[in-house]
C-alpha cells in the first residue's frame, strides 16, 4: 500500500497520495511544539483552530490555524 506512513495514514488508501501527502505536511506541523511569545520556551501547542497554549507558563495565544506564523 502506498505511503501509509505520518499522521495521514489513518485514512488508509482512501483520498489519494497527493491530498495524504498534504495532510501529513500540515498535520506534523501542528503537532509540533512552538515557541511560546511570552516565556520563550519552545512548549507551546496548538490546542483549537488557531490557538495554542504554553505547557510551561499557561499563557494562551493565537496564531495561524496550523501552525503560529
Ligand atoms: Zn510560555
Amino acid at each position: 500500500m502506498a505511503n501509509t506512513k505520518g499522521p495521514a495514514g489513518r485514512f488508509g488508501a482512501r483520498y489519494g497520495t497527493k491530498i495524504r501527502r498534504k495532510v501529513n505536511n500540515i498535520e506534523r506541523k501542528q503537532k509540533a511544539k512552538h515557541p511560546c511569545p511570552s516565556c520563550g520556551e519552545i512548549k507551546a501547542k496548538r490546542i483549537s483552530l488557531g490557538i495554542y497554549q504554553c505547557r510551561k507558563c499557561e499563557a494562551k495565544f493565537t496564531g495561524g490555524a496550523y501552525t503560529p506564523k
